[in-house]
């Protein structure tokens, strides 16, 4: 028995039932290279869901993480604590908007759910939101409450808060569903776990008006799309829009758990004393870590490097008859309705980490520090993988891979 089955026989056996079981167990990893229990390597096209930014065991990462930990790994918030006062004052530089303040969290469902407090004390007259369908904001009840899979909803309600939602994208539709009882209108820039699907041009601009004329709050989630994904710190600062609130996490940290809430303008000071609070937001490592992904990014121009790499790679993948959407590292790959798991999987099998987003798209995010050589070793084993998960699913049918596809963090 391989060592891969055995720990998925141990998953099996203890863990909740609220993953699927994963194929593989990844022990260990250095750039965009992760290795198996049975020592096979992989080259991570996913980087753990858009999160380990710098790939594995970046020296930087490494290093400050180990410093931290060796002086200090915990002070609560009852005391200042040097990294997260550094890693606030960075934030708000990177967003551009004096005045904003910091709220730290511990992952992206802790981001939105100190967004929809900073909401409600700001406008406490209204309680209503708009969200679009098939968005994702998290898992928790508040974060759940916005969240656009009805699946994913419906046993858990009702919400301490009223959701309408509505078609990402569309701009009318939007502009029916606000009125003076909304309290935010809550976006991703891209849908991220519904397969990268970016919005049409103007639509953030379009909602940012639609909330100006309303008096409602427009809340960003730059969970999966911030820090860099699409070549920008912020995937809506192409837009040239400002936001009342921004949510953070994924890449944030480097691949250490850590979430931000940052609010601007009036909105900065809607959280009072008391209002909200996290034992373990904001912890020194956490901090190191994200501190040490920001300058990385910084000294190594990756920004950069994502443009110019992610628009490169997105022609090679479509030249080997893929429909191709997204920008930066992240994209997903448009297939035939039913082959995004068999793909995931002969793409597993062919040495590379893939995610399918549903039955029809695969999506790409790599670490930011992706090299050329790298991308290009995808784009070229691409076409044999299309065969091969289409010879799979000839052979076994659609399902074949009951665990690949369609799981959400
Ligand atoms: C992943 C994600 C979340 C939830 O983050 P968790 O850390 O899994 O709680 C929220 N919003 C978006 C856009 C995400 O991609």
């Amino acid at each position: 028995m391989s060592s891969n089955a055995k720990w998925q026989d141990r998953w099996d056996a203890v863990m909740a039932r609220n993953y699927g079981t994963p194929p593989l167990a990844l022990v260990s990893g250095s750039g965009c290279r992760v290795q198996d229990a049975d020592g096979r390597e992989y080259l991570d096209l996913l980087a753990g869901i858009a999160v380990n930014a710098l790939g594995h065991a970046h020296p930087a990462v490494v290093a400050a993480v180990s410093e931290q930990v060796g002086r200090i790994a915990h002070t609560s918030n009852l005391y200042v604590n040097e990294r997260a006062v550094e890693l606030a004052e960075r934030l708000v530089r990177i967003l551009g908007v004096d005045g904003t303040r910091v709220f730290l969290c511990n992952d992206g469902t802790t981001a939105n759910e100190a967004a929809v407090k900073t909401v409600l004390r700001a406008r406490p007259s209204r309680r209503r939101f708009v969200a679009a369908e098939h968005s994702f904001h998290g898992r928790s009840l508040g974060a759940l409450a916005l969240t656009g899979k009805e699946a994913a909803r419906a046993p858990f309600g009702p919400f301490g808060i009223e959701v309408t939602h509505i078609p990402y994208g569309d701009a009318d539709a939007l502009a029916a569903a606000v009125d003076d009882q909304t309290a935010a209108v809550v976006l991703e820039p891209t849908l991220g776990e519904a397969g990268v699907v970016p919005p049409p041009d103007g639509y953030l601009q379009t909602a940012r008006a639609i909330c100006d004329a309303n008096g409602a709050l427009l809340v960003i989630d730059e969970i999966q799309s911030g820090i860099g994904r699409t070549g920008a710190w912020f995937a809506h600062q192409r837009d040239g829009i400002v936001p009342d609130v921004v949510t953070l996490a994924k890449g944030l940290g480097g691949g250490l758990p850590i979430g931000a809430c940052l609010a601007t303008g009036t909105t900065a000071d809607a959280l009072q004393k008391g209002d909200h609070g996290s034992t373990f937001g904001g912890n020194p490592v956490a901090c190191a870590a994200a501190l040490a992904v920001l300058d990385t990014i910084e000294k190594e121009h990756l920004l950069d490097h994502v443009v110019d790499l992610g628009s490169r790679w997105s022609q090679q993948l479509t030249n080997a008859g893929v429909g191709v959407r997204g920008r930066g590292l992240w994209l997903a790959l448009l297939v035939a309705d039913g082959l995004a798991p068999a793909i995931e999987t002969a793409a597993r099998d062919a040495g590379f980490l893939v995610n399918a987003t549903g039955p029809d798209a695969v999506r790409l995010a790599p670490p930011l520090v992706l090299t050329e050589a790298e991308a290009t070793s995808f784009a070229d084993a691409l076409p044999s993988i299309l065969d091969a998960a289409a010879g799979a699913i000839s052979v076994g049918g659609v399902n074949a891979d009951a665990n690949s596809g369609g799981t959400r963090p």
